[in-house]
């Protein structure tokens, strides 16, 4: 059966580097959405929260219910409002006019677009969002925003950081309650020199993944491994899979192992050498719930490191990473 190991002691030690840098745990926001980007949100969640993570942000409201009462705060990131908002979770505000449609006591956080044109309200609308928060009985918990290229040298980061904090102030004079703010995602969690008072945003470097800046040295979390399901000898001059698109030059002992893109892997056509872990490449189309490699044994890692599959498909590692299918096995392991 095809398996995903999941690192404990390197799931804690990023969280440990992170918590260094930003200078307590409590001040984390540990970002669970897309299943823990492919991970396992409640296999991630048991742990952050025993390691003492209190908030997490997620994708929808159904994600929030997976994670429901392992965290002190929940955030829903991309709800759509509709008047019938659970008093448990709170709710990023993307847009203005969610805030007249979102149920009267409902715990709120404002996004703040602060350059990416995403989503959030502009500066200018600071005021009149406070109004409606204070005329419709809002709960407002927090604000935040997000960078658009954190990920790169540029002045982009710095602009954003500088309307954010002309935000916060405008936020904090107009509504004089405790709040808090948080700005940072990984990468620029890794460039920041200090994040000040804010919260952080922690995604893909809680599970080992470095965009900007290797010396937090952050471990890689996943390991995702197919096991054999027959094996034979491929005669020369034979093909194996769709198409027969890989020919043996000389006889050699094959196998096909239980991975393929019905598991959420990205689909490899054939052309090209995509390696597996141990260097060996996958031969042959990949089918829906396979693919074939020379024989490896019983058991073989497919990747530790999602940017090799990353590079060759020419995405992020994200991409790859968040496609894995919920269905395949996962086991927490030392
Ligand atoms: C996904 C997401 C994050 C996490 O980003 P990473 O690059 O994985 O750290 C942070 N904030 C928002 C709003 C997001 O959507």
């Amino acid at each position: 059966m095809s398996e995903i190991l999941l690192s404990k002691s390197a799931y804690e030690h990023n969280l440990t580097q992170i918590a260094k840098k930003v200078g307590s745990k409590k001040r984390i926001i540990s970002v669970l959405k897309d299943n823990a980007y492919g991970h396992g949100a409640l296999l991630m969640g048991k742990i952050a929260k025993e390691f003492g993570i209190e908030i997490t942000c997620v994708k929808s409201e159904i994600e929030a219910r997976e994670l429901a009462g392992l965290f002190k705060s929940i955030i829903v990131l991309s709800h759509l409002p509709n008047g019938n908002e659970s008093g448990e979770f709170i709710y990023a505000i993307n847009d203005i006019r969610a805030l007249e449609i979102i149920r009267p006591g409902t715990q709120i956080h404002l996004a703040i677009d602060t350059l990416m044109h995403r989503n959030g309200i502009d500066v200018s609308q600071i005021k009149s969002a406070i109004e409606i928060i204070k005329r419709r009985n809002l709960d407002l918990k927090g604000a935040f925003t997000h960078f658009r290229a954190s990920d790169e040298h540029g002045a982009d980061y710095f602009v954003q950081k500088d309307n954010f904090e002309l935000a916060k102030i405008m936020i904090r004079e107009l509504f004089n309650k405790e709040l808090i703010f948080h700005s940072h995602n990984s990468a620029a969690i890794e460039r920041a020199s200090d994040v000040g008072d804010e919260y952080v945003r922690a995604g893909m470097a809680q599970f080992g993944y470095s965009g900007f800046d290797e010396s937090l040295g952050l471990k890689k979390v996943l390991k995702l491994y197919a096991n054999r399901v027959s094996s034979r000898v491929l005669k020369a001059g034979q093909s194996v899979g769709y198409g027969g698109v890989f020919t043996a030059k000389e006889d050699m002992n094959i196998a096909t192992y239980d991975l393929g893109y019905g598991d959420g892997l990205l689909r490899y056509n054939g052309k090209g050498e995509l390696y597996l872990a141990n260097g060996e490449p996958i031969l042959g189309k990949m089918s829906m719930d396979s693919f074939s490699s020379i024989d490896m044994g019983e058991r073989i890692c497919v990747f530790d490191n999602a940017d090799i599959w990353a590079e060759f498909f020419d995405t992020i590692n994200y991409d790859i990473l968040v496609k894995l299918s919920p269905t395949i096995a996962r086991r927490v392991v030392e």
